[in-house]
């Protein structure tokens, strides 16, 4: 058990002599959890073996499972790939500092442990002002995948991380809930067309608009099944899952809500039938309709305002665990923009188990 000290930065106003601190710990080979824009990171020195080895002992992750390198300068992205494509350039001009990782041929600066052996690399330059500063401050690259032990939701304040993996690290620095609350994009570039390995905040209609073309998506980046190797983010494992059994309701449409969720509440009543105690994950426009027939709703944000809904998803399904249900019954959303990162977080996070009305 690591003594671990908690520090709160405020993110509008880095305090550089924490950070300068925490860029220590990093150097010195510890493990530092910080926020980013996507979700908080569990980070260390990406040059450093036994720090990035450390990375998976205290989220007990399969080391098959490759991680992310956080960079904070172009010069970075040039030293750890090799044979860079003009389209990492176009969308790092474009869309860096922020939550896309591009997938790119690593260079002989890159650990194999960091890439679980693959001869690719996962970078991606973040634009929270405290995981920037982390990162310049450190003078290395940070790898860091979630900061939440394997197979739980993603942590999006520091209290989830704490709850996940105090003792775990050295040091967490809480700043705040995270602005986007998925992980970020992640694009292969070392294939033609590029391909979609995880959506995310950026979604993937933006990402064609920068590249001029068409991008691949594959049924495991709709979180429809999963890839044999670790390609990329929970395509193998399990993923964001919360302990309560949870069935995600789908749909072809979603433009009559009130014929879906009548249809979704047949199924919840027929549940609470058998003595289950059933709670509902839902957009705000269909919550009154749970409600009025007694069921308690975890609202997830508005339809309208897709960003809201993907802030809510972890924690929303980390409260989810608080109520503790037998059973969650989660609305579907609409797979277009920010609905297919959504949709990819909610299929994994219910292990698959999908009812279709
Ligand atoms: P996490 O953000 O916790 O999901 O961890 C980082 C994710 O990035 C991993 O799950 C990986 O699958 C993905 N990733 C990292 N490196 C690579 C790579 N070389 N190729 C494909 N995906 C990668
Ligand atoms: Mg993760």
């Amino acid at each position: 058990m690591l003594r671990t000290r908690v520090v709160a930065v405020d993110p509008l106003k880095p305090d550089e002599g924490l950070l300068e601190e925490a860029a220590k710990v990093i150097r010195s080979g510890g493990l530092v959890v910080f926020p980013t824009e996507t979700v908080y990171g569990l980070g260390a020195n990406a040059y450093s073996r036994e720090a990035v080895i450390k990375i998976f002992k205290a989220k007990n992750r399969p080391m098959d499972n490759p991680l992310i390198v956080h960079i904070c300068g172009l010069e970075e992205l040039e030293m750890l790939a090799s044979k860079l494509p003009d389209e990492a350039y176009e969308i790092a001009e474009k869309l860096w500092p922020g939550p896309v990782t591009l997938v790119v041929w690593r260079s002989e600066q890159v650990l194999k442990e960091v890439t679980a052996g693959l001869p690719k690399v996962a970078i991606r330059m973040p634009s929270h002002p405290i995981a920037s500063s982390l990162i310049r401050l450190s003078g290395v690259p940070i790898a860091a995948p979630s900061a939440n032990l394997a197979g739980r939701p993603s942590p999006t304040t520091a209290h989830h991380a704490i709850q996940d993996l105090y003792g775990r690290v050295d040091l967490i620095i809480d700043g705040g809930e995270t602005l986007f609350g998925v992980e970020s994009t992640i694009i292969d570039l070392t294939v033609k067309p590029p391909r979609l390995l995880r959506p995310g905040p950026i979604p993937v209609e933006d990402l064609e608009r920068v590249l001029g073309f068409r991008i691949d998506v594959p049924d495991y980046a709709r979180g429809l099944s999963e890839a044999k190797r670790a390609y990329s983010p929970g395509v193998k494992y399990r993923h964001y899952a919360p302990e309560t059994p949870m069935k995600l309701v789908e749909s072809d449409s979603y433009d009559d809500l009130a014929a879906y969720a009548s249809k979704l509440i047949e199924i919840a009543e027929e549940c609470s039938c058998r003595g289950l105690k059933v709670v509902i994950v839902a957009s705000r426009e269909t919550t009154r309709y749970y409600s009025a027939r007694g069921f308690q709703v975890l609202e997830l944000g508005s339809r309208k305002n897709l960003y809201e809904v993907a802030r809510n998803l972890f924690k929303t399904l980390r409260e989810l665990d608080e109520v503790s249900p037998d059973l969650a019954l989660c609305e579907g959303f609409e797979e277009k923009g920010l609905g297919l990162t959504i949709m990819n977080r909610l299929r994994k996070a219910c292990k698959h188990d999908i009812i279709r009305v």
